[in-house]
């Protein structure tokens, strides 16, 4: 395991060292043709599949099962050129630092870890993918290269694990939304009554949305930005607002986007409700309970308590689970403060997520989420 490790850091800093922001697309095709080239070294088949945003990582270990798993990454940070020279990778006592260090560098090179300990055993399962995807911080529509995952038994997302070694079990789905209010203009000073305000109106929805917050479990709903009127002297005749909503599962997001139109009644205000971009989740379901078990199970055995929560961000997982494949996501090395200069990845989890990985694929190679297994 010390050779593992120490395999580990040197990886981890070498993909550190290379900037692989939305600014860079010369760096992310750098560590995505390092990715490919680490994978080959294990008896992966390895393809730099060209996209819009640069090169995807397509890796795969052949076995002698049925399964097809997915393990899926992204090699982009959200740091621009110049982070990795600024902050280098750096360890301290148990912690490694540097810009994409958990977020997901360490994820990418733990996958790798536990390719290459499967590759060397029975390999359960048909075929061990890795994707690694170079655009998925700036994006909100699938990945380019969903299509080639389409059908896959299982996607397990190696984004860092919690603070608390939870697993990301789901995800909020999510949209936006914009309220517009509409009233009547007048001088503010000698006929103030003959107008009717539409900022008034809408900070009026605003407040009744946000009781809205928690009324079904894990609901947000935030008014992200207001704006409205033209000047002081005058009763404004129109007003915005726009809100950000987050759900468990898509019932409670239309359930919300339908109770925040409907207002309550304004004289001479009318008001409109428009939902804009909507992005899925990770919603519940029996297949994902499973593997979360499953990696709990595992988690326990190798003496690690894995708990599992719901995250309210949005990663690539989303539109694997829409796709209709269970998805479980968060099984990268435990880490945190993720798009800040304090991010940091812990050490002392690689060894045991990376046993965890393992297990779960093999366990998903052998049955785990057959129908009528369990
Ligand atoms: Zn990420």
């Amino acid at each position: 395991m010390e050779g593992q490790m120490s395999t580990f850091q040197e990886r981890l800093r070498h993909l550190v060292g290379i900037d692989t922001g939305a600014d860079n697309p010369a760096g992310r095709d750098e560590a995505a043709a390092t990715i490919a080239e680490w994978a080959r070294l294990i008896g992966c088949t390895s393809e730099l599949v060209p996209g819009q945003e640069g090169m995807h990582v397509v890796a795969s270990l052949e076995g002698g099962g049925e399964a097809r798993i997915i393990l899926l990454c992204h090699h982009d940070t959200v740091f621009p050129v110049g982070t990795a020279a600024a902050r280098p990778f750096e360890v301290r006592e148990d912690r490694a630092f540097g810009p994409g260090v958990a977020d997901m560098k360490g994820g990418i090179v733990l996958a790798l870890m536990s390719m290459a300990y499967l590759s060397a055993r029975a390999r359960p399962f048909a075929s061990l993918e890795l994707h690694s995807v170079p655009d998925e911080e700036p994006r909100g529509v699938p990945f380019a290269t969903l299509d080639r995952v389409r059908g896959a038994d299982a996607a397990l997302v190696l984004e860092c694990g919690r603070e608390n070694g939870d697993v990301v079990v789901g995800r909020k789905v999510g949209c936006w939304l914009r309220m517009t209010a509409s009233g009547r203009s007048a001088h503010a000073g000698t006929h103030p009554e003959e107008g009717r305000s539409a900022v008034l109106a809408l900070c009026r929805e605003v407040l009744r949305c946000d009781e809205m917050n928690d009324l079904r479990e894990g609901l947000t709903v935030v008014a992200g930005t207001i704006a409205g009127g033209t000047s002081p002297n005058v009763v404004p005749d129109s007003a915005e607002a726009r809100f950000d909503i987050r759900a468990v599962n898509s019932e409670d997001r239309a359930w919300a986007v339908t109770e925040m139109a409907n207002h309550l009644p304004y004289d001479g205000v009318s008001l409109a409700v428009e939902q804009g971009d909507a992005w899925p989740g990770i919603e519940p379901t029996p297949a994902g309970d499973t593997l979360f078990s499953e990696a709990r199970r595992l988690g326990l055995a190798v003496g690690m308590t894995v708990g599992g929560q719901i995250s309210g961000g949005a990663s690539d997982g989303c539109f694997t689970a829409q796709a209709g494949i269970p998805t479980l996501d968060g099984l990268g090395p435990v880490g945190g403060f993720d798009h800040s200069p304090d991010e940091y990845l812990l050490l002392s989890s690689v060894s045991g997520r990376c046993g965890v990985l393992a297990g779960l694929i093999e366990s998903v190679g052998r049955g785990l989420l057959d129908e009528g297994a369990g």
